[in-house]
């Protein structure tokens, strides 16, 4: 899947703000990311963060991170926290040449970077913007339709208001007077009715074709204690006139969202009309979010499977959560390389995980050390070398990076290797070792299967080989060929490690299309082993990236520790999906 070369990304939203630029419309671009905080952000939200704050930083203008915060019974602090981390960790460094998007998925970028300005505003001090802040001038606004004849309080229950604009029929209290109407909704503020009494609706048009049209409700009732405002207030607005006005207040100029949308876009451009309100408003656009295969996205099914414990969290590696796949040591260029890459269009459309996984090694292959590990040991004694000897084999860091220099790897008379790298009775154009076969032992030996030594229940628990110690690199018979190589690990040198297999969570490409998302949960969507590994990955570094040659790439886990090295699988080395890369 190779990419056009390091152009900027270009999408008809783009376009849309560049005419806006050009027509002098708007000299200073304001976009945002408003997130709900009634869970962790996920891959989705990716899409949405790049193209907001790509926009800003496109066009030099700003982007404000805001809480979407108008429903007290969902929100918690806990997610606020959890989503400034991530979009922080996403685009912290976006303006750095070497984390250009396109370059992390082609060659180094060609562009000059230009001077972030996207994010200043949001986290000068590293707090988001509320919604919440703007509860007394979004009040005030509804006071003022309240005024001017265009919003009534009306006193049917939330079940016959729903089915009163269904079926398109008025409510007995929509000619309220205007200053019953102004009475009735300061008493609502302050506290004089329960929850689901009454609600604030705009007076629009009950015949109107668009629902959200149909006299949609502004504020409602609810004697909550809200993460950010605690007990300030009893009544809350409604997404669809918070949001535009919030939009407003802030001075965005391009109010991105997603398809759903579409239909509220009358109602979002109706209250900012209704409220004739002076400066230039926003505009509100929609894109296509963001779905792909094998997995879920929605915060509230995320949200079961880690309340029921069908994961381990929130960043479970196995979760398309942000915070999942930073644990799983996907790295912010790759997202942003991923979210440039599927792009942006009007299209409702289901992306295959695969263009993920492309973008992971894409990177991974440029950026990782090698180093050997063995992943299920089967012990191989070299029956010619010599007990208690060991040498330093002289192995490359990274064959795509010349700078990644190279290491010691010891080498003694006790080694493990794959098991799956030995059959006792292999199909044809088997390479690897077999009974009487020889293999090249990577950055080593030619090693040839003497004997094969099995324990009660005939299984194979160790092979017995003689290396040819001339076919070292740099030795005589270096150049001599076999066909097959195979990684290794000296034995009395290995350092354990815990490696974390991860898979798909789900069995199935679009687990939201086939009824119960639950019911198509992997079973062996995480396997766990003891890997026997090269000593120097003792000293992993969290920031680095691994491949364990022939295997697959890793990072570390948080939870190592000195003694207790964890490995994180993130992703194999080729689209091995129902195939163990080791049988490949
Ligand atoms: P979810 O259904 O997962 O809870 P949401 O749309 O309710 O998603 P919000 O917190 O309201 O989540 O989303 C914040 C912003 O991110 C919104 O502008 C929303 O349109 C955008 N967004 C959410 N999910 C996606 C997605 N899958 N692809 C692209 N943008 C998304
Ligand atoms: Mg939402």
């Amino acid at each position: 899947m190779p990419l056009p070369p390091n152009e900027p990304p270009s999408d008809f939203i783009r376009d849309i703000v560049a005419d806006d630029v050009r027509s002098g419309k708007h000299t200073k671009i304001h976009t945002r990311f408003p997130p709900e905080p009634n869970g962790y952000l996920h891959i989705g939200h990716t899409k949405a963060i790049c193209l907001n704050f790509g926009i800003a930083h496109e066009f030099g203008g700003l982007c404000n991170v805001r809480m979407d915060d108008t429903n007290p019974a969902k929100e918690e602090v806990e997610y606020v926290n959890s989503i400034m981390a991530d979009v922080h960790w996403l685009i912290d460094g976006w303006a750095d040449k070497n984390l250009n998007p396109k370059a992390a998925l082609d060659q180094p970028s060609t562009i000059p970077p230009l001077p972030w300005t996207g994010y200043a505003v949001a986290s000068i001090d590293h707090q988001p913007f509320f919604a919440s802040n703007y509860f007394e001038p979004i009040y005030q606004y509804a006071v003022q339709l309240v005024r001017s004849g265009k919003a009534y309080v009306c006193d049917m229950t939330p079940e016959e208001t729903d089915e009163y604009r269904r079926i398109g029929r008025e409510s007995p209290f929509r000619e309220r007077e205007v200053a019953e109407n102004l009475d009735l909704l300061a008493r609502m503020k302050a506290g004089e009715f329960s929850d689901g009494a009454r609600t604030l609706r705009a007076k629009i048009d009950m015949q109107s074709p668009n629902m959200w049209l149909r006299d949609p409700v502004l504020y409602r009732i609810r004697h909550a204690t809200h993460h950010h405002t605690g007990d300030a207030w009893c009544i809350y607005p409604l997404y669809d006139f918070a949001h535009c006005l919030s939009d407003y207040l802030e001075g965005i100029t391009h109010s991105l969202c997603t398809l759903e949308f579409e239909v509220h876009r009358p109602l979002y451009d109706w209250i900012l009309e209704a409220l004739e309100l002076p400066d230039s408003r926003p505009k509100q656009i929609e894109f296509a979010r963001l779905n792909l295969t094998y997995t879920v996205m929605s915060k509230r099914k995320l949200k079961q499977l880690v309340d029921e414990g069908l994961v381990r969290g929130w960043d479970d590696p196995r979760l398309p959560t942000i915070s999942g796949m930073r644990r799983r040591g996907v790295t912010a260029s790759v997202l942003r390389a991923f979210s440039y890459h599927i792009g942006i269009t009007k299209y409702p459309s289901l992306t295959e995980v695969d263009a993920l996984e492309h973008a992971i090694r894409a990177e991974f292959n440029r950026s990782a050390l090698r180093r050997l590990a063995v992943l299920r040991p089967l012990k191989v004694v070299i029956t010619n070398y010599p007990e208690g000897e060991m040498e330093e084999l002289d192995a490359i860091n990274n064959p795509e990076d010349p700078s990644a220099g190279s290491r010691k790897i010891p080498f003694s008379r006790e080694l493990f290797i794959e098991s799956a790298d030995f059959m006792e009775t292999p199909p044809p154009k088997y390479f690897r070792l077999k009974p009487g076969g020889e293999v090249r032992l990577k950055y080593g030996y030619i090693i040839k299967c003497d004997e094969v030594v099995k324990n009660s229940l005939g299984e194979v628990i160790e092979l017995r080989c003689s290396a040819d110690l001339k076919s070292k690199s740099g030795g005589p018979n270096s150049q001599r060929k076999v066909k097959g190589t195979i990684h290794w690990v000296s034995a009395p040198h290995a350092l354990e490690a815990e490696v974390r297999l991860y898979d798909r969570l789900f069995t199935v490409p679009d687990p939201d299309a086939e009824g119960d998302f639950k019911a198509f949960i992997n079973p062996h969507s995480l396997e766990v082993l003891t890997a026997k590994c090269e000593p120097s990955l003792g000293d992993a570094k969290p920031e680095l990236r691994y491949q364990f040659e022939r295997l697959a790439y890793f990072s570390l886990d948080p939870d190592s520790r000195p003694n207790e090295v964890i490995f994180n699988r993130t992703i194999t080395l080729r689209d091995t999906w129902a195939k163990e890369a080791t049988k490949a």
